[in-house]
């Protein structure tokens, strides 16, 4: 299965790595053949390069839209080596084989993040790299191609150990690094089109995936797992820069993201803090200082919070890293971090912090994914948002300004909480969450029962849930969910209405005297 190479073909955008490369082919005797820029790069270095218009024995035109097109570029990297027919073509065309293809793209995914114009898009599509790429990769049994400049080393190290051939196994991996790199070309095209023309629906969506690291293991260490980049460069974990601490788990990264979504709801008002586990918040603050939303985040759920990930509204300071260093947290994020607080982190060599330049957008249009057996379900992220206006107020009693402000905070945390969602918050801070409950009623019930035990180990005389406010991610199909939370001492609810009982909802919220808006939003989270 070893293939010698005799003859190589080098079209390259990205030309890092490309002389020591090139320098070694030639060196084996290799024969080089090169388009215009990189055959210009070659020769200055003084390498003997054919260009392929004589090749081709057609100039490259069309601003270069049409180069290696021809059946004496693709006839050579396609033709069977083994089949008396293809070689006899090759004879008859003069067609010479190309074994090696060393092929990078014209930088589209590049081009469209620095904001460039649609001509200039559309130039910067390959054509004719995609096609030698697939056609090199269909006959990988006898063609080596190469797309990404990380793996010219073990292309010389493959030829320097097999005296100038390549092995079967390397050229498979080679052909499939190659087809996922076309695939995310394409749909990186496909998605840009879609952006251009103004459709949204995911239906017209492509998956660009690009690996960004493997991972030891996925959510359970018998399951193998990699974390792809979708080339939005949306800012959040993907983006974000570790300063310590071990590798990022597949669990880590999961409830990083989630911790990060959740507090950049809060942007640029108030200092605010999110402490996640298992995805769900067990603590949002917002505080006078970072250090007090991280305190009172901290206070809602204590015991949930130890193992937690942190994420944070502004840059960590050094009083707020004091703070976290007191208990065991796997994970800090946030936008930016004060030297001081680096320091002071130093000394928790498990503790990883991450920075971004800023916070995730919350209203950033994107698709999120869900596997199911045999598919994958796709739809916009919600980056749904109240608007003025959307609220109204259903009952006799309307919310004093407190708690409005309560209600809205609450609205923000229930977006992040897995279905069925009950949060109750007072002054800023979630004082209770129910999470992932099957019906609505118990997550109002153990959402009040775990603020009674924090009431209890903080040594209040009453849970803070008295006097609190409620917010439910869809409708109370019955009054009991309302009546729970009014129980627990609840004085206000935010939820979407809709229900067919909302009638009778309004009026047991009337009758315990609470007052009730609703959003006409929903925002299940399964
Ligand atoms: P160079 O800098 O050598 O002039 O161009 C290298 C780039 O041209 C590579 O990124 C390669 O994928 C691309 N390329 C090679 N052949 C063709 C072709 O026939 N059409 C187009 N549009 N691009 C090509």
């Amino acid at each position: 299965n070893l293939v010698p190479i005799g003859r190589a073909l080098i079209s390259v955008s990205d030309k890092s790595g490309l002389l020591d490369l090139a320098r070694a082919l030639a060196a084996r005797g290799v024969e080089l053949i090169s388009t215009g820029g990189t055959s210009g790069m070659l020769r200055t270095a003084g390498l003997k390069v054919r260009d392929v218009s004589d090749v081709t024995g057609f100039p490259e035109m069309m601003d270069g839209r049409v180069k290696t097109l021809h059946p004496n570029v693709h006839g050579a990297l396609l033709a069977l080596r083994d089949d008396d027919e293809h070689l006899l073509a090759m004879a008859a065309h003069g067609i010479e084989p190309i074994d090696l293809l060393i092929v990078n793209l014209y930088p589209f995914e590049e081009t469209v993040a620095k904001g460039a114009d649609h001509a200039t898009c559309i130039e910067n599509i390959d054509i004719g790299g995609p096609a030698m790429i697939r056609a090199a990769s269909k006959n990988h049994r006898f063609v080596t191609v190469v797309t990404d400049p990380a793996d010219y080393q073990s292309l010389m190290d493959q030829m320097a150990a097999h005296d100038g051939a390549t092995t079967l196994a390397f050229r498979q991996k080679m052909a499939l690094t190659a087809y996922s790199r076309t695939a995310a070309y394409d749909a990186a095209v496909s998605n840009w089109l879609a952006g251009e023309i103004g459709e949204t629906a995911p239906r017209y969506r492509t998956f660009a995936g690009k690996l960004a690291q493997g991972l030891r293991y996925g959510e359970n260490p018998h399951q193998g797992a990699a974390f792809y980049v979708d080339g939005s460069r949306r800012e959040g974990v993907s983006t974000a820069r570790q300063w310590q601490g071990k590798e990022l788990s597949y669990n880590n990264i999961n409830d990083t993201d989630a911790a990060f979504e959740l507090v950049a709801e809060f942007g640029g008002g108030a200092p605010a803090c999110a402490i996640i586990k298992h995805a769900n918040p067990c603590g949002v603050a917002t505080g006078a200082t970072l250090a007090e939303a991280y305190a009172r985040a901290y206070d809602c759920d204590r015991t949930s919070a130890f193992g937690g990930i942190v994420a944070l509204n502004q840059p960590l300071d050094a009083a707020t890293a004091e703070k976290i260093t007191e208990i065991f947290t796997e994970v800090v994020i946030a936008p930016g971090a004060s030297e001081e607080a680096k320091a002071i982190f130093a000394a928790k060599k498990n503790l990883r912090l991450l920075t971004t330049a800023a916070l995730p957008d919350p209203r950033a249009q994107g698709l999120a994914f869900k596997q199911v057996a045999g598919g994958l379900l796709v739809q916009d992220r919600d980056a749904g948002a109240l608007r003025p206006g959307d609220l109204k107020v259903v009952t006799k009693r309307a919310p004093t300004e407190a708690e409005m402000a309560d209600l809205l905070f609450a609205w923000k945390v229930a977006k992040h909480v897995k279905s069925n969602a009950i949060i109750y918050v007072k002054d800023g801070a979630t004082v209770g969450v129910g999470a992932g409950q099957m019906s609505r009623i118990d997550s109002t019930r153990i959402a009040a029962r775990k603020s009674q035990d924090m009431a209890e180990a903080l040594g209040l005389s009453q849970p803070l849930t008295h006097g609190s406010v409620v917010a439910s991610d869809a409708f109370f199909p019955f009054a009991d969910g309302l009546l729970a939370a009014a129980e627990a001492g609840a004085t206000a609810i935010i939820q979407p209405g809709g229900s067919m009982r909302d009638d009778e909802v309004i009026a047991a919220a009337d009758a315990a005297g609470l007052t009730m808006v609703f959003t006409g939003m929903r925002h299940f989270r399964h």
